[in-house]
């Protein structure tokens, strides 16, 4: 059984209205190819240095709980179990997975399936309806846009999105220190993913994460901020790494010119500039 929230109001961005189709399209003209696609191409809408709040900052109260139905309140699996966990595998373990997946039911198909607080700040990163209405109208723009989208920036003909099934783990940065299972478990759970390296040959950090394989896409749970606002980089990583599902699962990446993973990272830089999330 899953649990489906009622459609999202307009109003639930926070200041990123839904109905973005007709108006945010026009604001992007940049053609995706040749030079230009080169130096857009380097991996990483969801890279970037941190920007952890400060534990010092003031602590404002989170917004009042949504009367729906009770959410999961997402996997604390303790430190020491996840420690244990074989390494190598990036979709979740069953000790990880929420007991229900959480539909997003203004997005048919896309349903989380994995929210793990971060240890020490579960009053903004554990499941709140809050975060997965800004999580479903994100979603909602970004299908609703991908389409023009595609032909304005690439002028391919492209079918409409099929029926699809995207599952999504909102998992800890592990910029707080504990690594194990999070996004920055570069030698553990994403051992196999694609790495940009640093100067001195580290992985660098990610926000969010799109495998193709296996139909998943990973983002970092800090959807709401410490006081309880919007995340606005959270939200255009959840973009970005839709915007790569679509891609593949529409036939988009196969008809890009080659390399087809660098003009799509492009493609993704742009869609969450021209939907306004950037
Ligand atoms: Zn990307």
């Amino acid at each position: 059984m899953v649990i489906v929230g009622r459609r999202v109001p307009a109003d639930v961005a926070a200041g990123r209205p839904p109905a973005l189709r007709s108006r945010v399209l026009p604001r992007h003209r940049r053609r995706v190819g040749g030079a230009a696609l080169l130096l857009l191409a380097s991996c990483g809408g969801g890279e970037g240095p941190a920007a952890e709040p400060s534990p010092d900052a003031a602590r404002a109260p989170v917004a009042p709980e949504d009367p729906r139905r009770p959410l999961p309140t997402g996997t604390s699996v303790p430190l020491e179990v996840l420690a244990a966990l074989p390494p190598g595998q990036m979709t979740p373990y069953a000790e990880e997975l929420l007991e229900e997946p959480i539909e997003l039911a203004g997005c048919p198909g896309v349903r989380i399936v994995e929210w793990r607080p971060t240890a020490g700040r579960e009053a903004w990163t554990a499941p709140t309806w809050a975060a997965v209405d800004l999580l479903d109208v994100t979603c909602q723009v970004a299908v609703a846009a991908f389409h023009d989208f595609v032909i304005e920036e690439t002028g391919l003909s492209l079918a409409p999105l099929p029926p699809w099934q995207i599952d999504v783990s909102l998992l800890p940065s592990g910029r707080e220190g504990a690594v194990p299972r999070t996004l920055a478990d570069h030698d553990g759970r994403f051992l196999a993913r694609t790495k940009k390296l640093d100067a001195q040959d580290r992985p660098l950090g990610i926000w969010g994460y799109a495998e193709h394989r296996s139909h998943f896409v990973y983002v970092r749970n800090d959807v709401l901020e410490e006081d309880g606002s919007t995340h606005a980089k959270v939200l255009a990583v959840v973009a970005h790494e839709l915007f790569h599902a679509m891609s593949w699962q529409s036939g988009l990446h196969d008809a890009l010119p080659p390399p087809a993973s660098a003009a799509d990272e492009a493609l993704a830089r742009a869609f969450t500039i021209a939907i306004g999330l950037e």
